[in-house]
């Protein structure tokens, strides 16, 4: 027996912006599993804003995506042949090989996750990669301490939704983000707890952060976005601050590097730490955050919100719109 189904592989490496060409969806047949494999359908994908660097062809801490061949991500999804007494038809994993309706992967590629208590598609954000992330920047990298002042850009995306919350419940005494719409505004405002908000758009983001700070300087800055959000923030960080620099995705569709932050001497003046991480370094911080985590969501402290597109021929519009602000907390695709 052979299943039919269909995956996305990278026709072309994108210049600058990704278009629809640069993608080509790919009718295949997969067999059976053999000895030690699973066959799962896929019923969330992942995209992420990281897929975007592995679509270039340079050197960086995971290798770029081959052409011609399916794209990677996480996903969840249900085993629907077994070849592994480990995992049985009908149960829920996680694994690494989205972008495609059906994996046939070595059972020690896929995680069993428990679907009981939150949907599968919270282990690909609040309770995944996403959560985690935000949790290694804040304990891990620019660690937050009782009464701080944490500012985060990129607030309402999958990390940054998550690092408001968590700052708090690690001791923060007022966290502030920044995000791309007055819909995301008040969701954090309104629904996440955090102290104050603004959209970027409205003006300078070195003025509106001024603005909210109302004279306190930033403990921790959580970078998600870099460019003039960084230089914003090292403007107004309080001596001895920590700078988190999670990611930098106001860059990643550039041809050409924007200019750097102009006043990076501010970090020598107050003592301020700035560090970058990858969150797969940090496997150690897992269990604990899984499990801090965990009870954080099942008590309602931590929320999380989900924007979903449906079907693998919304994949690379997911994607693309990941680039233009379109989702609120995770974007993930429904199968
Ligand atoms: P998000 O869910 O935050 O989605 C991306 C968001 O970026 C969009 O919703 C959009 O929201 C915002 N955005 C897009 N373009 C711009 C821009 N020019 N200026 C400001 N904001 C912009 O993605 P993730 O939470 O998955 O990732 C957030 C960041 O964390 C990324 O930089 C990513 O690369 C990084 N990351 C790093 C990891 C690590 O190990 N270091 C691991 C995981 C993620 P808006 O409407 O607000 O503009």
């Amino acid at each position: 027996m052979t299943t039919t189904t269909r995956e996305i592989h990278l026709a072309s490496r994108p210049q600058g912006w990704p278009t629809p060409e640069n993608f080509r969806t790919v009718t295949t047949e997969l067999p059976d599993p053999g000895p030690g494999e699973v066959l799962v359908r896929n019923t969330v994908l992942s995209v992420d804003p990281y897929m975007r660097g592995r679509m270039n062809d340079t050197k960086s801490y995971v290798p770029p995506f081959a052409l011609d061949a399916p794209l990677e991500g996480g996903a969840v999804g249900e085993v629907v042949a077994s070849g592994d007494d480990s995992l049985s038809p009908g149960d829920t994993v996680l694994h690494q090989a989205g972008w495609r309706e059906h994996a046939l992967l070595p059972a020690a590629q896929v995680r069993k996750v428990d679907a009981g208590q939150v949907p599968a598609s919270a282990y690909l954000g609040v309770l995944g990669m996403p959560g985690l992330t935000a949790y290694v920047g804040l304990t891990r990298i620019a660690p937050v301490q009782e009464g701080d002042t944490v500012f985060v850009s990129g607030a309402a995306g999958a990390v940054g939704s998550i690092v408001g919350q968590v700052a708090r419940e690690l001791g923060a005494s007022t966290v502030i983000g920044s995000a791309g719409s007055a819909e995301k505004v008040r969701w954090l405002t309104e629904d996440l707890g955090f102290d104050a908000a603004f959209d970027y758009h409205d003006g300078p983001v070195a003025r509106q952060l001024a603005d909210r700070l109302d004279g306190r300087g930033v403990d921790v800055y959580f970078d998600n976005v870099g460019g003039d959000h960084l230089e914003a923030a090292i403007g107004r960080m309080a001596d001895f601050g920590r700078i988190a620099l999670c990611g930098a995705i106001a860059s990643y569709n550039d041809e050409q590097p924007a200019p750097g932050p102009r006043n990076l001497m501010l970090l020598v003046s107050r003592r301020v730490t700035m560090r970058g991480f990858i969150v797969t370094d940090h496997g150690d911080a897992a269990r604990e955050f899984y499990e801090r985590a965990g009870a954080w969501v099942a008590e309602g402290r931590v929320r999380y919100r989900e924007t979903f597109t449906e079907g693998l021929d919304s994949t690379v519009a997911a994607f693309l719109g990941l680039h233009r602000g379109d989702n609120i907390g995770k974007m993930l695709v429904r199968l």
